[in-house]
């Protein structure tokens, strides 16, 4: 099936996101002097005395998280993403919140629920993540 919808705005702040994502990969920032991850891209709020992004690098995450706030549309705003669907802020396991799209239903969808990224390629040049419950 090919996707019709609108497609993310890579900045130079995203690049490498979006790169790693076309290999698969989900990738954080973090920085490279004392670890802390970040999303979105940030300079390293611990490390004040760091060059401006010099130690900021794209690192593979585990993908991994719990669903820490939900929305759920009842109406659908545009042909791409027909309602009901699940949209939530991700507390991933290495600290930051992503929001993004969940593929569970929404009777599922439970502040606290397990979930895992996967990737979704919309097009040649973009692949996003998407999340989707934890298989354990
Ligand atoms: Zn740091």
């Amino acid at each position: 099936m090919t996707y019709n919808g609108p497609l993310p705005s890579v900045t130079e702040e995203t690049e490498g996101f979006f790169e790693a994502a076309r290999n698969g990969v989900f990738a954080l920032h973090r920085c490279a002097h004392c670890r802390t991850w970040y999303w979105p891209a940030s300079a390293c709020r611990e490390c004040p005395n760091e060059p401006f992004l010099a130690n900021m690098r794209w690192e593979q995450a585990s993908g991994r998280g719990t669903l820490y706030s939900v929305v759920i549309p009842r109406r659908t705003f545009h042909p791409a993403f027909p309602a009901p669907f699940v949209y939530a802020l991700v507390k991933l396991d290495e600290g930051p919140l992503m929001p993004c799209g969940v593929d569970v239903p929404p009777e599922q969808a439970k502040v606290g629920l397990p979930v895992e990224a996967y990737m979704v390629k919309l097009s040649e040049d973009y692949t996003v993540p998407r999340f989707r419950a934890l298989s354990t």
